[in-house]
């Protein structure tokens, strides 16, 4: 049977790469961005700015009491990353874990940013993680935001994870306790998250 070059479907013929000098030349280009003035150069909102993180356009925040738990990895931040980490925790046996999460759920950037047109430039199937394990099938090459936010939630979901999800709490400090070899993680709804893991 004769198959045309498409159906052929022949292994991508890749060009030989020279990392180091790929390596190089980011290097090269990060130092031009690199600035003396290092984290001095942010400045903390404050006066009219300074609730920016206290307001979330999306989700009314509901109070709650603060947290007195004793668990054993705390991930801060429930974006695709955060989702990840959760779900290679869950695959190593470790479920005594919390998600601390500025947002009103589950999403990251795709929970905040929601504006018209919003969509991805990578190809959807590289792009959103754990296809197989949710059974989702992108509906586009370059799936909109809000494709992007449902499948986090959907992952979420279907881990299990909004149960160890600690929406609305922002983190404001994390310090090692060498004493205890433990962190202390401190939030902004007053609660009290000692981490037992060493920094990976
Ligand atoms: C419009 C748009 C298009 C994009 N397209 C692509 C693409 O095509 N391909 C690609 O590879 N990437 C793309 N990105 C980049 C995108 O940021 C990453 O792909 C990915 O979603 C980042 O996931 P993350 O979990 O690392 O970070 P985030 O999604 O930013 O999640 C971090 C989370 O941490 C929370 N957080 C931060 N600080 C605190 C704190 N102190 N306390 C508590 N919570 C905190 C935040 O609220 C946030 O929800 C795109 C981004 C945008 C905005």
């Amino acid at each position: 049977m004769h198959l045309s070059p498409l159906q052929a479907c022949e292994p991508t013929k890749t060009p030989e790469v020279d990392q180091n000098a790929l390596y190089q030349r980011y290097l090269a280009e990060r130092d031009k961005r690199l600035r003396a003035d290092g984290q001095k150069q942010y400045v903390e909102s404050s006066a009219d700015f300074a609730d920016i993180y206290d307001v979330d356009p999306h989700t009314p925040v509901a109070p709650r009491p603060p947290l007195d738990d004793d668990i054993e990895v705390v991930i801060l931040g429930g974006g695709f990353a955060g989702l990840i980490a959760a779900h290679r925790l869950l695959r190593a046996g470790i479920s005594d874990f919390r998600i601390v999460e500025m947002a009103g759920d589950f999403g990251g950037v795709w929970y905040w940013n929601r504006y018209p047109g919003i969509q991805i430039d990578s190809d959807a199937y590289c792009y959103l993680p754990l296809l197989e394990e949710t059974g989702f099938i992108p509906k586009e090459k370059f799936s909109r935001g809000d494709e992007c936010y449902e499948h986090a939630q959907r992952i979420a979901h279907h881990l299990g994870l909004y149960d160890k999800a600690l929406f609305h709490t922002m983190v404001l400090s994390l310090n090692w306790d060498e004493e205890i070899h433990r962190w202390q993680i401190v939030t902004n709804r007053g609660d009290d998250l000692p981490d037992r893991h060493q920094p990976w």
